[in-house]
């Protein structure tokens, strides 16, 4: 075990600090505009693409870190926002910061809480320059949220990847508000930026803009001329139509400085993921794979599976013959249908620690192919494929 603390103790000292040789990001294949790359960490390498499931609270549900790890789930989302409000930033520190509190050794990367304040519009009282007031969805009180606190919120709960606070604005945004939005996030991420944070953290940049060329490039250009670690497209993926969003992606993410990852908030589909791929992305997140476990939907290499369709009661086949998951290499569709139709805890369980693999094995999949050169071959087998059930075609497009 010592050599391993050692090693980790040495990638700890050697990222994030100034006049450090080594960048905390390299691409090490392209194909077309898709990247193949590591991403350094105070708590390890995450080789990118990668998906990142979503412990919002401090957990994936449903999920233990220790079988995140056996699913080769290299970095794990946390929320500020959440965990601001439940159960304490100071409470997390005290005991140790958040990878000991939820017993994760990996690398984590905390949202802002942007997000959760502008998606939940209703419970915004204000938002000025300094930052924004809204209602806690947790008791109603009134909460500031400001980027000198968001910064203090993920230093203290010791992340190994901070995101700026950004105003994110819904698709059916005005011109005016989403103009005043960019300007906004801009203004916000020049004061986080000059932050403290926790020893080695980085620190990502949003740029926002939604659909608009002018406003997503300005966003843009305003953004990374900060110096952030990478850099995320936010207010993407917030209910405006797929078409345009992955056109927005197409154009916007080439405009993101090349020697830095960049992160696409909020896609964890199949198909999506590789339609962001080859777009140029290197990081994305979603609450897809466990969201869709809990409602017994898996997510397989030939299209999306509802175990409560009455067709799997006698099917012998695991999920999904391609994968290698405790679910699929141990238990039968036939037995997870019964769990989850019988509410059992265990089959919803299941489920989240297959649809988290298949997306990992996924993602890990397109790497290997940006390295061979062949992602367009890979994409369109795997699109192929997903596609040749028809009832699960039709399955597939319900969120
Ligand atoms: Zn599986």
């Amino acid at each position: 075990m010592a050599p391993e603390a050692d090693r980790v103790e040495a990638d700890r000292v050697s990222v994030g600090g100034r006049g450090d040789p080594q960048p905390p990001f390299v691409v090490t294949a392209t194909d077309g505009e898709a990247r193949a790359g590591v991403l350094r960490t105070p708590h390890g390498d995450v080789p990118t693409p990668a998906f990142m499931p979503v412990g919002t609270k401090a957990t994936v549900k449903g999920l233990d870190p220790g079988e995140l790890h056996s699913l080769d789930a290299r970095i794990l989302l946390g929320n500020a926002y959440h965990l601001h409000f439940r159960p304490g930033a100071d409470l997390i520190a005290e005991l140790g910061g958040l990878h000991a509190f939820m017993g994760w050794a990996g690398p984590i990367l905390t949202d802002s809480g942007g997000f959760q304040v502008f998606s939940l519009r209703d419970t915004i009282l204000a938002l000025d320059d300094a930052g924004v007031t809204f209602r806690s969805i947790y008791d109603g009180g009134e909460a500031r949220l400001t980027p000198e606190l968001a910064a203090s919120i993920q230093a203290r709960l010791g992340s190994d990847v901070a995101m700026c606070l950004d105003v994110c604005s819904p698709a059916d945004t005005s011109r005016a508000r989403l103009e005043e939005a960019v300007r906004t996030t801009t203004v916000w991420a020049s004061r986080q930026i000059t932050c403290p944070r926790a020893p080695g953290q980085l620190l990502f940049g949003i740029a926002q803009g939604g659909l608009d060329r002018e406003l997503r490039h300005r966003s843009i250009e305003e953004i990374a001329g900060l110096g952030f670690d990478g850099h995320a497209l936010g207010g993407l993926s917030v209910g405006e139509d797929r078409e345009a969003m992955l056109e927005t992606v197409g154009w916007a993410a080439p405009r993101l400085p090349a020697d830095r990852p960049r992160y696409f908030m909020g896609i964890g589909d199949p198909e999506g993921i590789l339609e962001v791929i080859e777009r140029g992305i290197d990081m994305f997140d979603c609450v897809l794979p466990t969201r869709m476990g809990r409602t017994g939907t898996a997510l397989t290499s030939t299209g999306r599976v509802n175990l409560r369709n009455a067709r799997h009661a006698r099917d012998e086949r695991p999920l999904d013959d391609d994968c290698d998951c405790p679910a699929c290499v141990r238990f039968t569709r036939a037995y997870i249908r019964h769990l989850v139709t019988q509410e059992e805890l265990l089959g919803l369980r299941l489920v989240s620690l297959h649809n988290v693999r298949y997306l990992i094995r996924l993602t890990a999949g397109a790497r290997s192919a940006i390295e061979g050169r062949r992602l367009a071959d890979f994409k369109r087998e795997t699109l192929e494929r997903l596609g040749s059930d028809p009832e699960e075609a039709r399955c597939r497009r319900q969120p």
